[in-house]
């Protein structure tokens, strides 16, 4: 992306949810249904009833959904979680939201306090490809867009872009994104629009996608209170900790967090061994805050991070901060039952509450 662009994403002005002086009201979810996006957006309208949340649209996904951030507690240092990246990973968007309910049917019962800390959820950051996957493309309603028109070539069980076949997790604009310098090329890299087969498409320029945008905002503004940024995937009970290219403090703080995570639900730990640089599928969401967090700057030349020097690159943390991807769920489902037992069978509650404790102090 151009920096003019650039700029105007993270300076962009974002709205937050009226507050009216209608009273919170208890909600009730216990995953007796998978949501459609308009029943999410009900629920986040109620949460917004509450004093002790504050609802942001930090952007429009690309069929005019909101991208919604919900701001619970004051604290400087900010817990940031976000899901709902891949279109087919369904469970984690409810899983945040179900978290968010309880949490705030607490702090109203005064069951609960959030003291030093400030939570952001995004829950849903790719709310088309979410609707499309589990209602089909007719939910879609602008129907010049990709997830339409291909719709009889899509395979919607695997589809994990947005509606221009983007895969928002390739899109971001972090140093080695779509690069591609190793032996190999990954297999999954793919030169257009994703009709669903482990094809991922980082689209026509960097950044280019609204919903990738929405967390470019959220992530410079937030740069140096983000002390945890998890996102949620579901690829088989993993925790994807640590850049390769990155310093050993990052590292060992994300190493860190992922078995602190680990100690509570089993969940595989992948150090930064495990991560590939390289190979045609950087640019996801962790590689970007890693990399800004780590002090790269957006270079006018190359249209995306960079670090000071190529040559003997002098990366440095900005500040002490674990960056993990939690892959949940032995496989992908869209069955409820399934995805009520990963929460409660995992101790997603506890695990939530847990990460906030280590703030605490
Ligand atoms: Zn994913």
């Amino acid at each position: 992306m151009n920096d003019t662009k650039y700029l105007n994403v993270i300076n962009k002005k974002i709205t937050y949810l009226p507050k009216n002086k209608r009273k919170y009201q208890n909600i009730k979810y216990n995953f007796e249904k998978i949501l459609n996006y308009k029943e999410y957006k009900k629920i986040i309208q109620k949460l917004n009833l509450s004093k002790y949340i504050k609802v942001a649209i930090i952007g429009k996904s690309i069929d005019q959904r909101n991208v919604y951030s919900l701001e619970i507690g004051n604290g400087e240092n900010i817990i940031l979680f976000d899901a709902g990246t891949h279109a087919r990973e369904v469970a984690n968007p409810l899983f945040l939201l179900k978290y968010c309910i309880d949490l705030i049917n607490k702090l109203e019962k005064k069951q609960k306090e959030l003291n030093n800390i400030k939570l952001i959820i995004v829950p849903l950051v790719n709310p088309d490809g979410y609707d499309a996957v589990l209602f089909g493309p007719k939910s879609i309603n602008n129907k010049k867009l990709h997830i339409y028109k291909k719709r009889n070539l899509i395979n919607f069980n695997t589809y994990k872009a947005n509606s221009n076949g983007v895969d928002i997790n390739r899109n971001f604009p972090s140093q080695h994104s779509g690069l591609h310098y190793r032996k190999y090329l990954s297999q999954n890299v793919s030169y257009k629009p994703s009709l669903g087969y482990e094809d991922f498409y980082s689209g026509y320029q960097l950044g280019s996608e609204e919903e990738t945008q929405a967390l470019i905002y959220l992530f410079n503004k937030y740069i140096y209170n983000i002390k945890v940024y998890i996102t949620l995937h579901s690829a088989g009970r993993l925790i994807y900790s640590g850049k390769p290219n990155l310093s050993n403090v990052f590292n060992n703080n994300s190493l860190k967090l992922a078995k602190y995570i680990s100690k509570i639900n089993n969940y595989l730990i992948y150090d930064k061994n495990e991560e590939e640089v390289g190979n045609g599928t950087d640019g996801t969401s962790t590689d970007y805050l890693s990399e800004l967090a780590s002090g790269f700057k957006f270079s006018t030349i190359t249209g995306r991070l960079s670090a000071d020097s190529y040559k003997a690159p002098n990366i440095k943390n900005a500040h002490n901060i674990g960056i993990v991807t939690l892959e949940t769920l032995e496989d992908i489902t869209f069955n409820i039952k399934k995805i009520k037992a990963e929460y409660y069978n995992k101790k997603f509650e506890k695990l939530f509450n847990k990460i906030i404790e280590l703030y605490y102090i």
